[in-house]
C-alpha cells in the first residue's frame, strides 16, 4: 500500500487545518506515518482515497455499532433532511428518542441532548455543582472526558490530590478543583472523600474505561464508589459515552447492577451523528434550565438529523439478539487472538467487554493507566503498521479501544484474524 493519495491529501490539509485534522488523535501521532484519507464505508468496511479496503475497528471511534451507512440510518437522515434540516424549535423525534434512551436507562427520567460528547459532560459537571452547591469534582488518571477546562486535568505531583492542567490555556485555579486518583483503587478514593468529601460535588467516571486502552474495573470498586458518594453527599457522574450500548445493552451501570445520579451518553446514541446527551433523574434534572437555574443551551441540539439517526440505531438495538450478536462477534475474534497468542509467545494480552475489545502489548491485563503506560509501545506500532497493510484499521494508539460492529461478518473475523497472525510474525 502506497498511502500516495493520503500523503498528498494530508499535505494539503496541513496548509489548512491545524496538523491537518479536526480532532488530534486522527494525526497518527502516537503510530507515526500518514493518516489515511477515507472516501467510503460500507458495512464492517472502509475504502481510503488510495482506492484500499479496511476491515474497520475503530467505527469512528465507537458509534457505528450497526456498521458504516446502514440502509435504515441512512433513510431516516435523508428523509429527515428533506423535511427541514433545522429548526431551533422543538420537534417530536427529541421525545421519541428520549423515551427511547430511557428504555435502554431507566435512571435517565429526564435527558437533554447536546451535540458532543464534551458538552454532555461539561454539563454534567456544571449540574453536579449547582446542585450541590460544592466546588470540587473528582476523576480519574487514564480516563478521558471530553475537552472542557474542568476534565483536561492531571494528577499533581506527590502528596498533593489536587489537579494541575493537562492543557496550556486551562487555568490552574481551576485545575485545581479536580481532584485526580487512579483508576480501580478505592483505597485511593476514600481517602479523598475522608479528606475533602463535604466539598465534592461529584464523581465523574468511565465506568468501563476505553481511553486507555480497555480496562474493565471490579465490580467492587464501583459499588464502593456509590457508597462514597452516598455516605458524603456527593453525585456519581457515569460517563457512558464510550462504553452506553457497548458493555451491556443499558451500558455499565446494567453490567454492574449500580444506579448512577447523572449519565452521560454519545457515540452509539448518535448513529454516527452529532448526538450525546445527560440525564438523571426528574428531580435532578429539574435544576437545568428552563426548568432550573443552572443554563446549558445549545443552538442544534436536538437537530432532526442527528435525532432521525439515533432514534434508527436504537430502535435496531432495542432488538435484544442485536446486543447478543455483536458481543458474539468480538468474543469469536477475541478467542481467537488468546489462540494466536498462545501459539506465538508474544508478551501480548487481550481484553473483552461486550462490543469493546483491545490488545497490550504487556504479559498482564493492566488495570490502571499506570500499568498501560509500560506496555511495549514500539511493538504496538510495528504491528499497527502490518495490519494496516493486511487490510485492517484498528485505533492508532495503545491507548485506543477497539470496537464490533453487527455488520462484521464470520468471514470479516477470519480475516482480522489471519491478519493478525501475519502482523505478529517476527
Ligand atoms: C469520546 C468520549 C467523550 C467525548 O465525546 P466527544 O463527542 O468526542 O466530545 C467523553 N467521554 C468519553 C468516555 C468518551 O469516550
Amino acid at each position: 500500500m502506497a498511502f500516495d493519495q493520503s500523503k498528498q491529501l494530508f499535505s494539503d490539509a496541513n496548509n489548512h487545518l491545524v496538523g491537518g485534522v479536526n480532532s488530534p488523535v486522527r494525526a497518527f501521532k502516537s503510530v507515526g506515518g500518514t493518516p489515511i484519507f477515507f472516501e467510503s464505508g460500507e458495512g464492517a468496511v472502509v475504502l481510503s482515497e488510495d482506492g484500499d479496503a479496511y476491515i474497520d475497528y475503530v467505527l469512528s471511534w465507537g458509534p457505528l455499532l450497526l456498521g458504516h451507512a446502514h440502509p435504515k440510518v441512512v433513510q431516516a437522515v435523508c428523509d429527515a433532511a428533506a423535511k427541514g434540516t433545522s429548526f431551533g424549535a422543538p420537534t417530536a423525534r427529541e421525545t421519541e428518542l428520549a423515551k427511547l434512551v430511557n428504555t435502554f436507562y431507566p435512571s435517565m427520567e429526564k435527558v437533554r441532548f447536546v451535540n458532543s460528547g464534551t458538552e454532555a459532560t461539561m454539563a454534567a459537571v456544571r449540574l453536579a455543582r449547582g446542585a450541590t452547591g460544592r466546588s470540587l469534582i473528582v476523576k480519574c488518571d487514564g480516563c478521558y472526558h471530553g475537552a472542557s477546562d474542568s476534565l483536561l486535568v492531571a494528577a499533581g505531583s506527590g502528596a498533593q490530590t489536587l489537579g494541575t492542567p493537562n492543557s496550556a490555556g486551562v487555568l490552574p485555579e481551576v485545575a485545581a478543583k479536580t481532584i485526580v486518583v487512579p483508576y480501580n483503587d478505592l483505597s485511593a478514593m476514600s481517602t479523598v472523600f475522608a479528606e475533602h468529601g463535604d466539598d465534592i460535588a461529584g464523581l465523574i467516571i468511565e465506568p468501563v474505561a476505553g481511553n486507555m486502552g480497555l480496562i474493565v474495573p471490579d465490580a467492587s470498586y464501583i459499588s464502593g464508589l456509590r457508597e462514597l458518594c452516598d455516605r458524603h453527599g456527593a453525585l456519581l457522574i457515569f460517563d457512558e459515552v464510550m462504553c452506553g450500548f457497548r458493555v451491556a445493552q443499558g451500558g455499565a451501570q446494567q453490567l454492574f447492577n449500580i444506579v448512577p445520579d447523572i449519565t452521560c451518553l454519545g457515540k452509539v446514541i448518535g448513529g454516527g451523528l452529532p448526538v450525546a446527551a445527560y440525564g438523571g433523574s426528574a428531580t435532578l434534572m429539574a435544576h437545568i434550565a428552563p426548568e432550573g437555574s443552572v443554563y446549558q443551551a445549545g443552538t442544534l441540539s436536538g437537530n432532526p438529523l442527528a435525532m432521525a439517526a439515533g432514534i434508527t440505531t436504537l430502535s435496531l438495538l432495542s432488538d435484544s439478539q442485536a446486543f447478543k450478536r455483536v458481543t458474539e462477534s468480538t468474543t469469536y475474534l477475541v478467542e481467537g487472538i488468546k489462540a494466536i497468542i498462545k501459539v506465538t509467545n508474544i508478551p501480548l494480552c487481550v481484553q473483552q467487554c461486550g462490543s469493546m475489545w483491545c490488545l497490550f502489548f504487556t504479559p498482564t491485563l493492566p488495570q490502571n493507566l499506570a500499568d498501560v503506560t509500560h506496555c511495549d509501545f514500539n511493538s504496538f506500532n510495528i504491528f499497527y503498521h502490518k495490519m494496516l497493510e493486511n487490510g485492517v484499521y484498528l485505533a492508532p494508539s495503545q491507548y485506543e479501544a477497539n470496537f464490533m460492529s453487527l455488520a462484521h461478518t464470520e468471514e470479516t473475523l477470519e480475516l482480522t484474524l489471519r491478519a493478525i497472525s501475519l502482523s505478529l510474525e517476527p
